[in-house]
């Protein structure tokens, strides 16, 4: 399958939790350079999520797999959510995105751990390309720190701290440490288990 993410943070979580997860069963393949990136001009993850697998199934003639995410910020009325990418700007670093978010909140006059919850929610669809398709969710629940903590990771990870995770931020634990606990990880098990069931099915393997 091919691995549709243009973004290679993201890309490189997809393959670090299917490899784990699926043992080599299925063989993953990085996007190749020269299909153009896919606009998301979805209104939900799992409208852009299918754009980026359709996209890269039917370019590539191969079996493609695609996520969206979103952060959802409960004080701020579920924003960035899908526009997370594009929270400061069309052009936004994700220094930028994390500026803003915490400067939104302080704003808000939001300082209080229970004032500063959020969700990140990553749809995971894998497309076939005679157009059948599989979809999954993931999430975790967590707070927004008043800093950003660590350097691992990407995106917001250095200001989340995931309810289950000893205080950390996603920035200051190890890849794997995140996987176990993240939407993304989340939502790519549930779709390996999917995928393994449907080989089954069709007696394909
Ligand atoms: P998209 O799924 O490419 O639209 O991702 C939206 C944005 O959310 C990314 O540009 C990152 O800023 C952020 N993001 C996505 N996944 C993660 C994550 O696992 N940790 C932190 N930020 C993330």
């Amino acid at each position: 399958m091919v691995v549709a993410s243009a973004n290679p943070d993201k890309a490189a979580e997809i393959e670090s939790i299917l490899r784990a997860e699926l043992d080599g069963s299925i063989e993953l393949l990085a996007r190749p350079a020269e299909v153009p990136e896919v606009e998301e001009t979805g209104e939900t993850l799992e409208e852009n999520a299918r754009l980026k697998a359709m996209a890269l199934a039917v370019a590539t003639g191969i079996p493609a797999l695609a996520d969206d995410t979103g952060l959802e910020v409960d004080a701020l009325g579920g924003a960035p959510g899908v526009l997370s990418a594009r929270y400061a700007g069309p052009h936004a670093t994700y220094a930028d995105n994390v500026e803003k978010l915490l400067a939104e909140l302080r704003r808000r006059g939001a300082m209080q751990p229970a004032e500063r919850r959020a969700t990140f929610h990553t749809v995971a669809v894998a497309r076939f390309p005679g157009g059948a398709e599989l979809a999954a969710e993931g999430s975790v629940g967590g707070v927004i720190s008043e800093a950003p903590r660590g350097s691992g990771g990407f995106g917001y990870d250095p200001v989340f701290v995931p309810d289950e995770g000893d205080g950390l931020s996603f920035g200051q634990m190890t890849p794997e440490e995140k996987h176990v606990l993240s939407h993304r990880g989340r939502a790519f098990r549930a779709l390996a288990r999917m995928l393994e069931g449907a080989a089954g099915e069709s007696g394909t393997g």
